[in-house]
C-alpha cells in the first residue's frame, strides 16, 4: 500500500516540479528518490521471483540508498546550498561496494545492516542540520524536522543492533516486534517525508505568491496593493493614538526621455537606481511603493511635515549627487501631504500628495511641494 502511494506522491512530486517556480528547488530530486523506493520495494518483494536473488538483493540496495541519496540533493536544492553530487555519488559506489562484498565474497547480513544504516543515517542527519539551520519556524518544517529525527533514530537503532545483536535480529525477511515497527516507520516514514517536504515546498510557493502579490518585479518594493494594506493598518493606529502621517508622491522627471535616449532597459535600472535611494533615506516602519510608471509613493507613520520635510530634501540631495554608476543624471519632483485626521482615506490624502506633485511639476521640476492640510485651508510652507 505505502508503495503505491509512493508512486502516486512521485508523480505529484514531479508535476509540481513542472508547475512551482523555480525558485523551489528539489522537487524533482525527491519525486526521483521515490521512485527509486518504490522500485526498491519491488525488487524486495520479487527475490524469490525470476531473476537470481543476488541480482534482485543488489539491485534494491543500490535504489534505496540511490533514493535515500536523492532526498538529501532535494533537500540541499531546496534550501538553495550546493548538492553534494560528490559525496553521495561517491559513498554510494563505496557502499555498494562494500555491501556486494558482503553479500558475494563473505556473506554478512548483519555487517550489510550497518553500512546501509550508516548511509542513510549520514543522509537523513545532514538533511536534519539543514532544517535546523535553515528552516523557516513554520508547522511545515517542524513537521519535516520532527519526521526526520524519528526516522534517522530509527535507522540508527537498526544498525547498532544489526552490529551487537547480529543480522537476525535485524532481518527484513523474518518477523518480530522490531521488524514490524521497523518495516511500518520506513515505507510510510519516507511516504510521510515526501509529505512533509511537499508541505513546505507548498508553504514556500503560498510565500512567494503572496509576496508576488504585494510587490513590484522590477524594483521589489511593495506595488500599489500592498501598499493599501500597509497603510490600511497604519490608518487603524492613527485613529487608536491619534498620531499624524505623511505621504511622500515622487515622480521622476522627464524620465520618458532617459527610455527615449538610453533605451528601456536602461530606464528600468534607473527606476530599481530611485527605489534604492528611497529605502535609504527611510526607517525600517517607513514603507515605500511604486505605482506604476515612475511614480513612487512613501508611507511615513507617525511623522509629521518637518521630519517629511527632510526626508524628501535628503531623497533629492542624494539624486542630485554626482555618481560613480553608468546610469544618466536625472531628478525627481515630490509632493508632501500630511494626514492628522483618520477620517481621510487613502485616495483622499493621495489626491493630495498628487496636488503637490504637480504643483512641483508646474513650478519647474526638481522640487518639493507640500500640500495644504485636509481640513485647514493654511498653507505648509517649507524652509
Ligand atoms: P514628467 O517630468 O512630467 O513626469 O515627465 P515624464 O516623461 O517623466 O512623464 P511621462 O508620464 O510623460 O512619461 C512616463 C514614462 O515612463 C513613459 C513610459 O514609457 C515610462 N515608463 C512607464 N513604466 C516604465 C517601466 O516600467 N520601465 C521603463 N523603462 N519606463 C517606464
Ligand atoms: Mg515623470
Ligand atoms: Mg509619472
Amino acid at each position: 500500500m505505502s508503495t503505491l502511494m509512493g508512486g502516486a506522491m512521485s508523480v505529484v512530486l514531479f508535476s509540481a516540479s513542472r508547475s512551482f517556480p523555480s525558485e523551489i528547488g528539489g522537487l524533482r530530486e525527491w519525486g526521483g528518490a521515490l521512485l527509486c523506493l518504490v522500485t526498491g520495494a519491488v525488487l524486495l518483494a520479487l527475490r524469490n521471483g525470476p531473476m537470481p536473488k543476488v541480482v534482485s538483493m543488489l539491485g534494491m540496495n543500490a535504489t534505496l540508498l540511490w533514493g535515500i541519496g536523492l532526498t538529501l540533493i532535494g533537500t540541499e536544492k531546496f534550501y538553495g546550498v550546493r548538492p553534494s553530487w560528490r559525496m553521495v555519488q561517491g559513498c554510494w559506489g563505496l557502499g555498494m561496494a562494500a555491501i556486494a562484498y558482503w553479500m558475494l565474497a563473505e556473506p554478512d547480513f548483519a555487517t550489510r545492516v550497518a553500512i546501509f544504516s550508516t548511509f542513510v543515517c549520514a543522509c537523513y542527519s545532514r538533511q536534519l542540520w539543514l532544517v535546523v539551520r535553515h528552516g523557516e519556524r513554520q508547522f511545515p518544517t517542524l513537521f519535516f524536522g520532527m519526521l526526520m529525527l524519528v526516522q534517522t533514530l530509527v535507522v540508527i537503532v537498526r544498525g547498532v543492533r544489526a552490529l551487537y545483536d547480529g543480522g537476525i535480529s535485524v532481518d527484513l525477511l523474518r518477523p518480530g516486534p522490531f521488524l514490524s515497527v521497523y518495516m511500518a516507520t520506513s515505507s510510510f516514514m519516507v511516504l510521510m517525508l515526501a509529505v512533509g517536504f511537499m508541505t513546505m515546498a507548498t508553504r514556500r510557493l503560498q510565500t512567494i505568491l503572496e509576496r508576488r502579490s504585494t510587490r513590484d518585479p522590477l524594483t521589489q518594493v511593495l506595488n500599489r496593493r500592498g501598499f493599501a494594506d500597509v497603510y490600511a493598518r497604519e490608518r487603524a493606529l492613527m485613529q487608536r493614538e491619534r498620531r499624524a502621517t505623511t505621504l511622500l508622491s515622487i515622480d521622476l522627471d522627464h524620465f520618458k526621455s532617459i527610455n527615449d535616449r538610453y533605451g528601456h532597459a536602461t530606464g528600468d535600472r534607473v527606476l530599481v537606481h530611485v527605489a534604492g535611494v528611497i529605502g535609504k533615506a527611510l526607517r525600517a516602519s517607513d514603507q515605500v511603493a511604486r505605482f506604476g510608471g515612475e511614480e513612487f509613493v512613501v508611507l511615513l507613520p507617525d511623522t509629521g511635515l518637518e521630519r517629511a520635510g527632510n526626508v524628501a530634501e535628503r531623497i533629492q540631495e542624494v539624486l542630485r549627487a554626482p555618481r560613480k554608476d553608468d546610469l544618466p543624471a536625472y531628478t525627481a519632483s515630490i509632493g508632501i501631504a500630511c494626514q492628522l485626521n483618520a477620517e481621510e482615506d487613502l485616495d483622499g490624502i493621495l489626491q493630495r500628495a498628487d496636488g503637490a506633485l504637480y504643483r512641483a511639476k508646474a513650478l519647474g521640476r526638481n522640487r518639493v511641494e507640500v500640500a495644504e492640510p485636509a481640513s485647514l485651508p493654511t498653507r505648509v510652507a517649507l524652509g
